[in-house]
């Protein structure tokens, strides 16, 4: 068994990873606000957790995965008004919609996307609208230990009572006022401290998204959406939470300090955050102009796994900055290996693969997912001497963990029509024959057809020719 290493950012570096209860392991994935098309950039902090999720099943353990749907109360503030808004009711206004509606909308929109990365559905996908009785017992429960505080419907986490804040982030309190200035709305004017965040918000006029509670009525805040589905789903302890690395402050640490002062217990053991996608050297975000989707990619010709390779030749941690093309060069490199496996895929498959490269492999991964040297191990195992048919055997394995569909796309080419195996058949013939002249020309009718001849020991063998950015 080889031991599996994460960088924890609750102790900035790299430790064993030890769950929670021998052989499983619970993950939650902060989910997406539903009101608009995911990004790229969201969706390599989704693959990121893909990513460690399908490692950890590789390595025989039953995950539990939730990733929840915020569709209330993750409010954006104007920039220039320093209002604050729901963007989901902004949106619905906007198209002559309902919220709900929007959310259902961009929700499986959402979906699908994910689908078209291959990133694992996770077991339970919890709303935000459908988990208010959990917030609201939450915000009572640290209400009645007095560490929140009521104002005119409002309540707020009392950031001062919770002395380990700043764990997670560094953000302690006596770093902090200045730091949050940028980032609490400006229309919060009856909190005790400017460091202190909405636990529960009342309704604004007009509001529809609105729930009675004994405060009033009024939405939950984004915060207390995780801390309240996660302990929901995986319990008060669990053994990692995932996001990208802009959640690490405020999310995450407010998710902490409410969760740990509610249960009195260490709410999450490893915090896993993957660094941004850039473009030109700044963050991908809607609020810069710069972001792309995957309908962008696939409008472009681009196979949506090669962004899915793109982001395996970088260390998840790491920021990866995108350009079409880095695109290319994982596309072209991504079709290289399809060519590879379809080339195998005529041969019997054994039981037995390359042991060597598959500890090898194993070791990349479990060292804090290093994909990158992972990808490297791939492409030393394709030169290797082993016989195709075992290569094909650990590619597949691998597969389980790279997500990159290897197994169907062989598989589709092994489907190889009658009428050209008839033409490999009568050009082998015309080899024996020593007519080489017609071997050639049967080689360019089967090419016409899509296929390539390699001619290897033991007989010929076929791959699918697969162009680039298909
Ligand atoms: P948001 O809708 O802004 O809450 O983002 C959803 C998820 O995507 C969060 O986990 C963010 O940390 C992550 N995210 C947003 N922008 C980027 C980016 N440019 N690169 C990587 N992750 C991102
Ligand atoms: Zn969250």
């Amino acid at each position: 068994m080889t031991e599996i290493f994460l960088t924890n950012t609750l102790i900035r570096k790299k430790e064993k990873f030890v769950p929670i209860e021998k052989g499983t392991v619970g993950i939650y994935s902060c989910g997406p606000t539903v009101y608009r098309d995911i990004h790229i950039g969201n969706l390599r902090t989704y693959l990121a957790a893909d990513i460690l999720k399908r490692i950890l099943i590789y390595n025989g353990y039953k995950v539990k995965h939730i990733k929840n749907i915020t569709d209330v109360g993750h409010m954006r503030t104007d920039e220039r008004q320093g209002q604050a808004f729901d963007p989901i009711i902004v949106e619905a206004l906007k198209q002559g919609k309902t919220p709900q509606q929007i959310a259902e909308t961009y929700t499986q929109k959402f979906l699908e996307d994910e689908k078209r990365v291959n990133i694992l559905p996770a077991d339970v996908y919890p709303k935000a609208t459908e988990h208010i009785k959990e917030m609201v017992e939450l915000t009572k429960a640290l209400l009645d230990k007095g560490f929140a505080y009521e104002t005119e419907g409002n309540v707020y986490f009392d950031v001062k009572k919770f002395e380990r804040y700043g764990v997670l982030s560094g953000n302690t309190l006596n770093k902090m006022s200045k730091l949050l200035a940028a980032v609490r709305v400006a229309t919060e004017t009856d909190k005790k401290d400017s460091v202190d965040f909405a636990l529960w918000k009342k309704a604004e006029e007009g509001r529809e998204m609105k729930w009675a509670s004994p405060w009033g009525e009024g939405f939950p805040g984004w915060h207390i959406e995780c801390s309240a589905m996660s302990m929901k789903h995986l319990g008060s302890h669990f053994d990692v939470h995932t996001g990208g690395e802009d959640n690490i402050f405020p999310h995450h640490e407010d998710e902490i300090a409410q969760s740990e002062a509610a249960t009195g217990k260490k709410f999450v053991n490893y915090w896993l955050h993957a660094g941004f996608l850039l473009v030109d050297g700044k963050k991908m975000a809607r609020r810069e102009g710069n972001v792309y989707t995957v309908s962008d990619i696939v409008e472009k010709g681009f196979n949506p796994l090669a962004f899915r390779y793109l982001c395996l030749t970088a260390h998840y941690r790491s920021r990866l900055n995108f350009t079409w093309k880095s695109l290319e060069a994982a596309a072209a490199a991504l079709n290289n290996l399809y060519r590879e496996v379809t080339g195998y895929a005529t041969t019997d498959i054994p039981k037995i693969g390359c042991a060597e490269y598959e500890q090898r492999f194993l070791e990349a991964v479990n060292d804090d997912m290093n994909t990158p040297a992972a990808l490297s191990i791939v492409q030393e195992l394709v030169d290797s001497d082993y016989p195709p048919s075992a290569k094909l055997q650990s590619l597949y394995k691998f597969d389980e963990v790279l997500g990159l569909d290897l197994q169907q796309v062989a598989g589709e080419a092994a489907e190889v029509p009658v009428e050209v195996k008839n033409l490999v058949e009568e050009r082998e013939q015309a080899r024996k024959e020593e007519d080489f002249e017609k071997a050639d020309e049967l080689r360019r009718e089967i090419a016409k057809k899509g296929y390539e001849v390699v001619d290897a020991k033991g007989g010929p063998g076929l791959k699918k020719i697969i162009s680039d950015q298909s």
